[in-house]
Parts: structure tokens; sequence; C-alpha cells
């Protein structure tokens, strides 16, 4: 994405003014008032100075800085950047992609209501859906194939008030159509959100498509360098403004200052980091599918991948990502082996970092149900494919093969 109007003068104090790479660099840093520093510095404050009639501000909203539970400068400036960059009028930063996910959920959800559900979705989504919500709250979840349009209309009832997907599916690289399921729920009078993890901006932004909002666990791609956790719902002000309200000050699901400040740092070399990212997974992708000791390759990025044709329109042409799964030929015993062969790439969860990580995960739970049949067969081994240089991953992956 470059420069939205080539006419408009560049000026950081305007965001419309500026292509990705620079809002990436430049949103949410100080404009030159108050002090020298060109870079926001951590805030490491848990209040701020009131005015000496305390009443005269605004005690329910996040606007008015008082406690860092209500907003921190730092949890601001990072805001501001992520809303420009997903291309949402407002966003909320929390801890992790889990409290994002579990704010917007108790923001947009009562007692009574209904939502649907990818059938594959992350674990944490799952467990809320099948078990807590409709233990505790009253709100039911129906787990569809979010892929098939009539199977979501078809599990539309009177009271649903969201649609829930993933863009690109963890782990299965399952592909959603969303502008057809922002079409279903608004016909509907429901929502739909976004859980765009896998698909992060500049490759992909929801909301173009008619997504009413996107959840971004900024642990991932966003913060890219595996140390700090955190989350972003990004919409329209309305629902950002429930979720800070009544999700964030009450439920407490503060990010830290330091926090922030990482993955405002990190997300500077976002679209960098991303075509690598990519270029990698597709060179990779190659590899694997190409290996007589490989069963099978999931990567949108393959013209064998059932979404490839949908994925290509859907991203503009802009990439597929950089997650794929796969797994060699051969049981669970013979999966873990081949990661015990591995000297570069590392066995843990988490994926977007800088390395290359790999997760072997066997077929336990009630969401195996759902997987293709190849992962039933198999297994899967979801690799998240990092900065390095791609020889020395591939050569790495190739000699991990020859060892089994
Ligand atoms: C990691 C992840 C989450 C949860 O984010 P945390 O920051 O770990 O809480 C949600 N959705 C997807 C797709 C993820 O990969």
């Amino acid at each position: 994405m470059t420069r939205p109007d080539k006419s408009a003068r560049p000026d950081k104090a305007n965001p419309e003014t500026l292509g990705f790479a620079t809002q990436a660099n430049h949103v949410g840093n100080p404009v030159g008032e108050e002090s020298e520093v060109i870079q926001t510095p951590i805030f490491m404050g848990n209040s701020y100075a009131l005015p000496c009639d305390p009443l005269v501000i605004d005690w329910s909203g996040a606007d008015t800085p008082v406690y860092t539970r209500y907003s921190s400068a730092n949890q601001v400036a990072l805001q501001h950047r992520i809303a420009v960059l997903e291309g949402g009028d407002d966003a909320v930063v929390l801890a992790s992609g889990v409290a994002a996910l579990h704010g917007l959920f108790f923001s947009t959800l009562k007692t009574g209501d209904h939502a649907v559900i990818s059938d594959t979705t992350y674990g944490a989504v799952w467990r809320m859906f099948a078990e807590l919500f409709p233990a505790k709250y009253g709100i039911e979840g129906t787990f569809v194939d979010t892929s098939d349009p009539d199977a979501v209309r078809a599990a539309l009832r009177s009271n649903t008030k969201l649609i829930f997907t993933e863009t690109i599916a963890n782990p299965t690289t399952r592909v959603a159509d969303v502008q057809s399921l922002a079409d279903i729920a608004h016909e509907h009078g429901a929502l739909l959100c976004v859980d765009s993890t896998f698909t992060p901006p500049p490759l992909y932004r929801p909301l173009d498509d008619g997504a009413d909002c996107v959840v971004q666990s900024l642990t991932k791609y966003i913060n890219g360098h595996g140390d700090a956790m955190g989350g972003a719902v990004i919409g329209r002000s309305d629902l950002i403004r429930e979720i800070k309200t009544d999700a964030m000050i009450e439920v407490g699901g503060t990010i830290s200052p330091f926090n922030a400040w990482l993955i405002q740092r990190g997300s500077v070399t976002l679209p960098l980091r991303l075509a690598r990212h990519q270029e990698n997974a597709q060179q990779i992708a190659a590899f694997l599918d190409s290996h007589p000791e490989v069963a099978y390759v999931y990567y949108p990025g393959l013209p064998s991948h059932p979404g490839h044709e949908l994925a290509k329109r859907q991203f503009r042409g802009r990439g597929y990502g950089a997650m794929l799964a796969f797994a060699v030929k051969g049981d669970s015993d013979t999966q873990n082996r081949f990661v015990s062969n591995l000297r570069l790439i590392t066995p843990a969860v988490s994926l977007g970092h800088d390395e290359t990580l790999i997760l072997h995960t066997t077929n336990e739970g009630p969401r195996v149900a759902y997987y293709p049949q190849p992962f039933k067969d198999y297994g899967h081994l979801r690799l998240s494919v990092g900065l390095e240089d791609a020889d020395d991953l591939i050569a790495d992956l190739e000699t991990a093969l020859d060892l089994i």
C-alpha cells in the first residue's frame, strides 16, 4: 500500500496522507510539541494528576487519563497506530489476544444471545463458546464451517448477534470469504467480527470487505519479535467505546505500558518483515510439497490449496501469509523424531516471531473432528516461517527429513 493520494503533501500529523510503511513508522509518535523527544517514551506510572475537583472529569470513560487501567499514554499511542494500520475508526489494545477476544464477546453478547463461530478456531474461543459462555452466562454458540456460506446461513437463529471467524484458520489454514460473511451477517442484523492474526495489514484489512471489527493478537506478527504480549480490537467507534468502558475498565485486562511500547517499536518493521516472512513461506511450501517423505502441505499460496483462488482475490495479490501445516509420512512418533532432528527451527507455541517455530499437535480434543482428513491420518506440524535465510531453513528441514 503506497501513498493513497499522490497529490496530497505527506504530513505525519495527518495519517491519510501517508503510505502503509510510513504510517507504521510515524503514527503514535509525538509530533514535536511538549518535548523534544522524537520517539514515544515509556510512561511507567499507574496514576495521572487529577484536577482539584475530581468530579469535573468523566469517570466512566477511557478518554481522561486517570489510572492506567482506564488507559495509559503508551496504550493510547499504540491504539492510534493500530487503528490507522487496520483502517478502522478506533482501536482498543489489551493485555493479550485472548483478552481482546474476551472483551469483544463480553461487550457484544448477553444472556439469551447466539453466535455463529468457525468450527476451526483458536483454542480459547472454542472453549469460551463450547463450555464457558453457555454454562456461566447462557450465551449459545454454533460451530460451523465458515468457508461454506450455506452452512453459515443455516446456523443463523433469530437471536444470532455475531458471526465470528478467522481469516486463515489456525491450524488448518482454511480461508474464509469475509465479504460473503459480512453480507450474511448484515442481512440478519448481526455483526461480523474477524480474527485476522494470520493476515496482518498490509496483507489484508478485513474492514475494507465489510467486517464490523477485527481482532489481532499483537503478540504475533504486529509485535513480531517474540517478547511482548498484547491484543487489539479495531472497528467502529461505538463498538470500541463499549469494549473500553465495559471490558477494559471493569474487567481489567490492561496492557502494561512497557509491552505497549515494545509492540509499537516492533510494528515499525511490519511491512518489511511480512514481505520476508511470505517470501520464505512460499519457498518452503514449494520445497515440502515436492519432497517424497512429506505426506501433505497446506499453504494458501500453493495452487493445490482449496482456498487458493479465494485467497488470491481476497488478499488482492499481496500474499498468503506465512503459516503452513504439513506432516511427514508416518505416525506421531515419526513427527516427533522429525522435530527432534531440526537444529535451527525451534519447537514452540506462538507464531509470527522473527525466528521460525514449529509445533507438533497430536490428534486429541473435540476440534480434531473438523480437521481435513490428512490431518486426522498423520497429525500435523504447524510451521510459522520466520525471517532467516530461506536456504538455511530448507537445509534444516531437508536434513531432518533425511534422518528419519
Ligand atoms: C495467538 C492467537 C490468539 C491469542 O492471542 P494471545 O496474544 O496469545 O492471547 C488468538 N487468535 C489467533 C489466531 C492466534 O494465533
